[in-house]
């Protein structure tokens, strides 16, 4: 586990998907964190995104570091995998079911589209309508007896999170009740990516 760097407060990173090659959209992402840290002297590290290893093809990270070498963009610390730190992500995990901050969640995406009502800011379909928030004992073994895997949820409670974006200005939303654990048992990538940026600074 790495332990939390200094944090500058100007350190950039590029985190691909080892899916399929790098396209423009991807480079431009890299170049502009890179200039962004390197013009206040800060780090600029990548990090390999490939806990979704059904998606992975084999040859794809090293031709995307390639690319990355091949425009002049260097990085700071060894490259970080995903793959290599499920056990951090776990961790997290049991910390937030100790502190009672996740729920069980048999919901379809199907069912979620069908119950979203009216959008606030994130799009309708995406927000979660807190179906399983508040299930009984009884309800959840009536879930599990018919053999539905449940994801789990953050217990966000309603909160809302401020933050001033430095291109976008202030920011404020609303916290839904995000997945950390999908249904097949896969650390979601909202868990694994606050993680691994909290660890890296
Ligand atoms: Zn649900």
């Amino acid at each position: 586990m790495n332990a939390p760097r200094n944090f500058s407060g100007a350190d950039g990173r590029f985190a691909p998907s080892p899916t399929g090659p790098l396209h423009l959209g991807n480079l431009r992402t890299a170049l502009l964190a890179w200039l962004f840290a390197r013009s206040r002297g800060a780090r600029f590290l990548v990090r390999v995104e490939d806990i979704d290893r059904s998606r992975i093809r084999p040859g794809v990270e090293e031709a995307q570091l390639a690319d990355l070498r091949a425009l002049g963009l260097d990085w700071d610390d060894p490259v970080v995998r995903q793959s290599e730190r499920t056990a951090l992500y776990k961790g997290a995990i049991a910390r937030l079911d100790r502190e009672g901050l996740v729920y069980p969640c048999y919901c379809t995406r199907a069912e979620i589209r069908a119950a979203a009502s009216a959008p606030h800011g994130i799009t309708a379909a995406d927000r979660y309508p807190g179906t399983c928030r508040e299930l009984t004992v009884a309800e959840r073994a009536e879930r599990e007896a018919a053999g539905r895997p449940p994801a789990l949820r953050v217990r966000a409670g309603g909160v809302r999170v401020t933050f001033e974006d430095r291109l976008l200005g202030d920011f404020e939303e609303r916290v839904d009740d995000f997945v950390v654990r999908r249904n097949d048992g896969a650390v979601a990538y909202q868990l694994a990516v606050v993680v691994d940026d909290a660890a890296q600074g």
